[in-house]
């Protein structure tokens, strides 16, 4: 089936360069296949000239101090860049750090900024407190607006246009070029936390000019690391970047850029074969009469599904599942607390799989397009049979019809 395909293709694309990329020169004699673990504060140098030298290239990628990275971070830094499409990379303390740096990097007291209601919540928080104690006014859009509701949101002092696609708890794709053109348009920057499409959106191609990532999810891919990455596509953006992360002393440690390095080399196949069997899992869940909506973005149904299929060379393992009205919200976590293949837990883009509950707790400003009500989770598809978490959903379902 050329759908089932699509979900695929794009991380298989992604392999030899993944395995190839960010390690020694492989024709040296003596070579590890791997860089080596380099832990240090202090780095010397030769004499007090060499020193004054190497001080001065704080946007070269170069090893200077511990604090403004080491060359395991510097190396991962260039594998993301060249993963987004980008020129230069920072990598910073998780993936909040990844949404929170740029924003205090190009905002200023005064200016105004445009969140989607779908946004990150911690990002949320962020705008709703700190941003708005330093003076910067924060304007949420529905995730799908289109053209003329954006320009109209749009106000003199816009700085930042601020997207997130798909949104990880509803599942919005949003039309990145025209959010490009219309921030373009108005003087302010476009930010993507581009999370859930890294190596399957390029970000940069549609008009991007900061592209998010929390390292977290899938390149780290185990559940053991928080990091994030920053990535830009011009040198005015770069110095702006850098400076306010040396600034903020955003890094992250040494043993964390090893470990996520560690996680990109098989990243292509986790996310090929997980994309595929989360697609697969979505398909069944949507013959279940218990389901009233699959929330993925490979589904012709879910919003934004054609802006999907025109932009993205593959989807994700992360998808929504709406149930049907007339099951109660407490039946919908007796069935949660019933699965044993899942873990409950937040976050996700590791080996494992996950159920979170979506519904309550989620502040919204506009009423979630074209999605129905209902009781609501997502999944998080990792590396289990697709068999064993199929029969696992199954008898949690029969639970469903008879809560105790
Ligand atoms: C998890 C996540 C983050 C934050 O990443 P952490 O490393 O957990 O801070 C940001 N954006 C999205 C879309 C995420 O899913």
């Amino acid at each position: 089936m050329a759908s089932e395909f699509q979900v695929s293709e794009g991380w298989e694309k992604l392999s030899s360069a993944l395995t190839r990329q960010g390690r020694p020169a492989q024709r040296e004699e003596g070579s590890p296949v791997n860089l080596p673990l380099t832990r240090g504060s202090t780095v010397l140098f030769p004499s007090l000239d060499a020193m004054n030298k190497q001080g001065h290239r704080r946007y070269d990628h170069e090893y200077i101090y511990g604090a403004m990275g080491t060359p395991v971070q510097h190396e991962l830094e260039k594998v993301i860049a060249s993963l987004e499409g980008g020129t230069d990379c920072q990598i910073v303390s998780s993936g909040l750090a990844a949404c929170t740096t740029p924003l205090l990097a190009f905002l200023k007291t005064g200016d105004h900024c445009l969140l989607p209601d779908s946004v990150y919540g911690p990002t949320r928080r962020f705008a709703e407190t700190l941003l708005k104690r330093f003076g910067v006014t924060t304007t949420y859009y529905p995730p799908c607006a289109n053209a003329e509701t954006l320009q109209g949101l749009m106000q003199p002092n816009t700085r930042v246009l601020f997207a997130e696609s798909p949104g990880s708890h509803t599942f919005e794709v949003q039309d990145i070029s025209m959010l490009a053109t219309i921030a373009h348009a108005g003087q302010a920057k476009l930010m993507l936390d581009n999370t859930w499409g890294l190596g399957i959106f390029s970000p940069f191609k549609h008009g991007v000019d900061i592209s998010i990532q929390a390292l977290t999810k899938y390149p780290s891919g185990h559940s053991d690391v928080i990091a994030g990455a920053v990535t830009v596509n011009t040198e005015e953006d770069w110095h702006i970047l850098r400076d306010a992360a040396i600034q903020l002393g955003q890094l992250a440690s040494p043993d964390d850029c090893w470990l996520t390095l560690r996680g990109l080399r098989t990243m292509g196949v986790r996310l090929a074969q997980q994309s595929r069997v989360a697609f697969q899992i979505a398909q069944w869940l949507k013959t279940r009469p218990e389901v009233a909506r699959v929330l993925h973005p490979a589904l012709p149904d879910c919003p934004g599904h054609e802006i999907w299929k025109r932009d993205f060379t593959g989807a994700g393992s992360l998808f929504g599942v709406v149930l049907s009205s007339d099951i109660s919200q407490s039946a919908m976590e007796t069935m949660v607390n019933s699965l044993k293949m899942f873990g409950i837990g937040a976050s996700w883009g590791g080996y494992e799989s996950l159920v979170l509950p979506t519904s309550g707790g989620i502040i919204r400003k506009h009423p979630v397009a074209d999605t129905p009500q209902g009781p609501s989770f997502r999944l998080q598809i990792g590396l289990e049979s697709p068999t064993d978490l199929q029969d696992d959903l199954a008898q949690a379902f029969e639970v469903l019809k008879n809560p105790r």
